[in-house]
């Protein structure tokens, strides 16, 4: 879930009354969903509405009390704005936004600029007050000029590797979980890997193809014979055992189910390349490992591990 400045997406929520559209924005609302919000309207300002700069300082400041929000007749809404930005974070906190795109040189929305506060069109370098807010309770913001990086960031399919034992004795139950974690992953849109053998590797296939997503089996073997007939693509590397450190060090993620030391060195091997793993009534020995999550249910193994692949995505930018 993205915020995205309203007038952005075409909404006349302007204090001209007009709106800022930028046509790429709608180009992301099919890739991703967005939440448009206008702070200044959801701090009940009017629109169309006087003009506002903020005086001796920037959002930070006005949300330290050591700066006003001023109309260009003189008025001090300062309450206004920051009602807005409160407004604002309250769902975004409410809808667990990952991050915002806001109009850059906005009082609340500005993200790398707004204006001096003489009202003659002079920028300067600060956040507007719902910005400042945002990026104070540690969610990303963009300006509209990074909506290319965005649209590359969300047009790419998180690469999940769900790992697990491929033996006969995987009881039924985590062949069950095993399923679901790749029916929900597919859902989602993200890739699967595994290992591509039967079991968890198996079932995580199936589950993936029923929902029509793809999986990626990587083999030890040099040749697709053994592999699971569920998978969307088979590559047979005759690594053998070595294959576990391909799919740990290609994937983003993982989610790891049941399995013995081969599950457990993928494990590893993930958590070495600073992959997020989640662990779904897999090994749990290394509760004090930071990058080791755990998780209870597939649902809540594959929101974990979206989430978790995200924030990193996002560190990039
Ligand atoms: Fe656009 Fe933000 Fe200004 Fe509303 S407050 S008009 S969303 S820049």
């Amino acid at each position: 879930m993205i915020i995205v400045s309203a007038c952005l997406l075409g909404i006349n929520c302007k204090y001209d009354g007009r709106s800022n559209f930028d046509h790429r924005i709608s180009l992301l609302v099919e890739k991703e969903k967005l939440v448009s919000l206008c702070p200044e309207q959801l701090g009940c300002l009017t629109t169309p509405r006087p003009k506002a700069e903020i005086k001796n300082g920037d959002g930070f400041a006005v949300l330290e009390g050591k700066a006003r929000v001023i109309s260009e007749h003189k008025e001090d809404v300062t309450s206004f704005f920051i009602k807005g930005a409160n407004e604002t974070l309250k769902v975004a906190k409410l809808l667990r936004a990952r991050c915002a795109i806001l109009k850059d040189g906005s009082p609340s929305c500005g993200v790398n600029f707004i204006y001096d506060g003489n009202f003659q069109k002079q920028p300067k370098e600060g956040k507007g007050v719902t910005a400042a807010l945002l990026a104070k309770n540690s969610i990303k913001i963009w300006a509209e000029d990074k909506i290319e990086q965005i649209l590359t960031l969300v047009e790419k399919r998180p690469l999940v590797a769900v790992v697990g034992g491929g033996n006969n004795q995987i009881s039924e139950e985590v062949l069950c979980l095993a399923y679901e974690v790749g029916r929900l992953l597919a859902l989602l849109g993200a890739a699967v890997l595994n290992g591509g053998k039967g079991g968890v590797m198996e079932a995580v296939s199936k589950g993936c193809q029923d929902a029509g997503g793809i999986s990626i089996g990587i083999l030890p073997e040099n040749t697709t014979e053994k592999a699971n007939p569920y998978l969307g693509l088979a590559l047979a590397t005759g690594l053998g055992e070595a294959r576990n450190a391909v799919l740990a060090t290609v994937c983003e993620g993982v989610i790891a189910l049941e399995g013995e030391y081969g599950t457990l060195s993928e494990i590893a091997l993930a958590l070495k390349n600073e992959k997020p793993v989640v662990a779904l009534k897999s090994w749990d020995f290394m509760q004090q490992e930071p990058s080791l999550l755990f998780a209870s249910a597939p649902q809540e193994a594959v929101d974990i591990i979206y989430e978790a692949i995200w924030q990193k995505r996002l560190k990039k930018y």
